[in-house]
């Protein structure tokens, strides 16, 4: 009988981490699927694809076509539209769908987080007076922090941004995750930070700069995250893993 095939929407340590655990199971065939944002993503332990699909439509003639029996949205809670056209891809397509939903991060004792609900608003949340900001949001939305040249950035991004997208007196730093506390410390006091702009993406592998900031009372301004559609849905890779493994009993 065919193994039922498996397309997980990817980009996030937790697609990488349901792909190594599907990785050797013999009972599954998965597929991950990048959008292709990042110039040399890791080589992934199962097949593979990257770019769009082509909104809904495409992804729908996607799981018809290959045929796909079971979708994974693990996508990074920003990634909004991939989210949207995944439910609506699997209900034209009638293909199952479970998402992985990371939990946010929560504030602690000690946290001086201002809360804003896009990036426009992180901007005007930095205010008049000119600091120094560690800006770590992804390449994609840098374009609102050149209405505000008055303060100096530095940047960190897995690839580096569009010179075009970047406000005038700024410092790019390439680096991936996971990041850990100690150098994230040294960071923020060795580039003197005043304040850092960065997403509520949740997950470990990006929370150190949260706890660095809570040790040196530094401010964070968080982008709050988008609102999901719904779905059925757990918190991590080993959870899907369980919630798959269910499913293929239940399918027979
Ligand atoms: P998005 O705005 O939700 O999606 C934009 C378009 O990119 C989608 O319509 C789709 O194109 C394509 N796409 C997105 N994820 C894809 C995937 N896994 N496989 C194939 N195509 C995909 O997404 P985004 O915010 O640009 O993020 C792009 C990717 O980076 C996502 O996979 C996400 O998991 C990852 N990522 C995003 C962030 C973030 O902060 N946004 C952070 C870390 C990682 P078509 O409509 O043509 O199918």
């Amino acid at each position: 009988m065919r193994r039922p095939r498996l397309l997980i929407l990817g980009g996030t340590s937790e697609a990488s981490e349901l792909a190594r655990q599907l990785a050797d199971d013999n009972r599954f065939d998965p597929c991950l699927s990048l959008a292709g944002r990042t110039k040399a993503p890791a080589r992934p332990p199962i097949a593979f694809r990257i770019g769009g699909f082509g909104g809904p439509e495409g992804l729908a003639d996607y799981l018809r076509d290959e045929p796909i029996d079971l979708i994974v949205d693990a996508t990074h809670p920003f990634a909004e539209r991939m989210k949207h056209n995944a439910i609506a891809a699997a209900a034209q397509a009638d293909v199952p769908l479970l998402a992985i939903r990371r939990p946010e991060w929560q504030p602690q004792a000690g946290d001086r987080w201002t809360v804003v609900s896009d990036m426009q608003a992180a901007v005007s949340a930095l205010g008049e007076s000119t600091l120094r900001v560690f800006v770590t949001i992804g390449q994609k939305e840098l374009a609102p922090f050149r209405a505000a040249p008055q303060h100096s950035y530095v940047i960190r991004s897995v690839d580096p941004p569009a010179p075009d997208s970047l406000p005038p007196d700024t410092q790019v730093i390439t680096a991936r995750g996971p990041f850990d506390e100690a150098a994230e410390r040294d960071l923020l006091a060795g580039r003197k930070i005043d304040v850092i702009v960065t997403k509520n993406s949740g997950g470990s592998a990006t929370y150190a700069k949260l706890a660095a900031a809570r040790g040196l009372g530094l401010p964070v301004i968080l982008v709050a995250r988008p609102a999901h559609p719904q779905a059925e849905a757990v918190e991590t890779a080993g959870e899907a893993v369980v919630w798959i493994e269910g499913w293929l009993a239940r399918r027979g």
